[in-house]
């Protein structure tokens, strides 16, 4: 904002001290006014380098899923993945899990996902709730009123 404030009137400014024949101190202005515009240049790219950083990070998020466990990403109809999610939470990072006999593993923080039981894949059978209480209790025991 102040930078194309000082190139406007500075543009002016060396017009003036040219048509003035002060050459030597326009010719400093306009020295001054190039590097101002390449700083400006430079913070441009910086500017246009995070938004494509933002619109990458917004474009994942769009594609990842969670499992309630594991986060997975969905790219064009492929499921990739999993990555874990302490990782992702914390850091932005997909980091792949490792697959071991049991859990799934995170190489970088090392967090342990345990792998879902085959039992549990299938149709489930409810486990059997045993009675315990052969008798019926009642919930008011009648007082006898003083
Ligand atoms: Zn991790």
């Amino acid at each position: 904002m102040f930078s194309t404030l000082f190139q406007a009137t500075g543009f002016k400014r060396a017009l003036d001290l040219f048509e003035a024949g002060r050459f030597d101190e326009g010719k400093a202005l306009l020295k001054s006014l190039q590097d101002e515009f390449l700083a400006v240049c430079d913070e441009n790219e910086a500017l246009k380098k995070q938004l494509a950083e933002v619109a990458e990070v917004l474009d994942l998020a769009e594609k990842i899923q969670f499992d309630g466990q594991k986060y997975w990403l969905d790219e064009d109809g492929e499921r990739k993945g999993p990555f874990c999610q302490v990782c992702y939470d914390r850091d932005g990072l997909l980091v792949h899990l490792h697959r071991r006999e049991n859990h799934w593993e995170c190489q970088s923080c090392h967090g342990l996902y345990i792998l879902p039981r085959e039992s549990e894949k299938g149709p489930q059978k409810k486990p059997r709730l045993r009675t315990t209480l052969d008798k019926t209790v009642p919930l008011f025991l009648e007082q006898e009123m003083s």
